[in-house]
């Protein structure tokens, strides 16, 4: 994932820009794409494709000699500046010239300009001590600036499973020389995709949508056929994932999708100092796009967010830790595994079962409750789910439910209620939750 990140991420991606073709084109090589192509200009509920967009020569000079080359880093001309040459003050050159305080010495992330339809400006991104010093006189500015015809790039990676149903996986594409922010969310996303595509087979089917943030998943879904949106069943937003802080787990709208309750629920079990808050709260991404009204698809967001280099220069492959990364993939392949498994259960007999009698051999036990008068909790957990389990194969309550009842990790739930099915004592229900949602009565005895 690292390999993939590093070469990725010194583009100059903008929301339709030859940097972003050249994403497009590496993620190709990696897995066998889809690409939708929107023409710049195109409007959808008052959302404009940007034209395609490319700095070309970026200097700033001063008595002849160039003194900041715009084009030396990805950021040092601001996303769709316009083209200008002239001569300038020194404090009307400052105007135009962008800097974070937090980090003096360093490049600040600007796309102000992508999401303000008709507003015009150029300038460059510089850091703020070198700003701070400019000398008083005249600066001389050759900012050019290429618009073309090229267009905004979706690319969209599907896999079938057993059900037309789908979860998504999505990553944007626009931040140019961010590592971070998002092409570590990428790199995970594709990771998942591969191994998912190895499976035999899925019951769900999978669909990575890499684009740029609000523009490619706006019109990736207005124009999609309203037949195939349907079948998207949860998002899972995926971004800043390889930097070195804990995970934070940003909600679906609702925050009670069954698939809020799974990332809860893994999460917990998995990664013990994750956090987590309600849609919107944590960081802000294309969640608004898919749960947008209409399309209303459950979309939960994935991210080690906040850290100290977002939208600056300092956000580069030196903060990314590939066991990060590999940390957020299980994690996202933790909750899919618990959504392909989690179903209700069904009892094929009446009465008390002896869990312990050999012909079961279903009785947990890790300690004699009489001899031993300290029982440790997680037993404790067991022994009363043990008394619960069989009121649990009702054709409604699922695998997901009682882990969360229990708080006992989902795997090893999932694992317990199997051995009642190979004893024949339970069968699972359906092979998609709704449909398996029958009476319990009509298959008991
Ligand atoms: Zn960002």
């Amino acid at each position: 994932m690292l390999e993939l990140l590093k070469k990725t991420y010194p583009h100059r991606m903008s929301p339709n820009s030859p940097g972003l073709d050249a994403v497009v084109a590496i993620l190709r090589e990696e897995l066998p794409l889809v690409v939708h192509e929107y023409e710049g200009g195109l409007e959808h509920n008052g959302w404009r494709v940007p034209v395609e967009w490319e700095p070309q020569k970026a200097e700033i000079r001063k008595n002849g000699k160039v003194i900041y080359d715009g084009m030396a880093h990805p950021l040092g001309v601001i996303g769709y500046s316009q083209s200008f040459k002239g001569k300038v003050s020194r404090e009307e050159l400052q105007k135009h010239l962008f800097s974070t305080k937090k980090w003096p010495n360093d490049l600040v992330y600007h796309c102000d300009l992508y999401y303000k339809v008709g507003r015009k400006n150029w300038g460059f991104c510089a850091p703020y001590h070198w700003i701070q010093q400019l000398p008083k006189g005249t600066y001389e500015v050759e900012l050019v600036c290429r618009r073309g015809k090229g267009t905004m790039k979706v690319a969209d990676y599907f896999i079938q499973g057993e059900s037309p149903e789908t979860i998504v996986l999505n990553a944007h594409s626009c931040h140019a020389g961010q590592a971070n922010d998002d092409v570590a969310g990428m790199v995970v996303a594709v990771e998942v995709m591969k191994r998912l595509a190895k499976r035999k087979s899925n019951r769900y089917s999978y669909r990575l949508i890499v684009a740029p943030e609000h523009f490619g998943t706006v019109f990736y879904l207005a124009r999609l056929p309203e037949k195939t949106r349907k079948t998207f069943k949860f998002g899972m937003f995926l971004e800043m994932l390889g930097n070195d802080n804990r995970i934070a787990l940003q909600e679906s709208f609702t925050g009670q999708a069954e698939i809020d309750l799974a990332a809860h629920h893994v999460l917990k079990h998995s990664q013990a100092e994750y956090h987590s808050g309600p849609f919107r709260s944590i960081v802000g991404n294309d969640e608004t796009v898919w749960e947008a009204p209409g399309y209303e698809i459950p979309t939960i967001s994935l991210s080690r967010f906040p850290y100290p280099e977002y939208h600056t220069s300092r956000d580069t492959a030196a903060i990314i830790h590939e066991d990060k990364l590999e940390q957020a993939a299980q994690a996202v392949l933790g909750i899919i595994d618990c959504l392909e498994t989690n179903r209700p259960m069904i009892r094929k007999f009446t009465g008390l079962i002896a869990l312990s009698n050999p012909k079961y051999d279903l009785y947990i036990s890790q300690a004699d409750p009489s001899i031993r008068p300290t029982i440790p909790e997680e037993q404790r957990r067991w022994n009363r789910l043990m008394d619960y389990i069989p009121r649990y194969f009702d054709g409604k309550t699922t695998v997901l439910d009682i882990a969360r009842t229990h708080d006992l990790p989902y795997p090893q739930v999932l694992e317990y209620v199997r051995r009642f099915e190979k004893k024949g004592l339970i069968e699972f229900a359906g092979a998609a939750p709704k449909a398996a949602r029958r009476v319990p009565e009509r298959v008991a005895e």
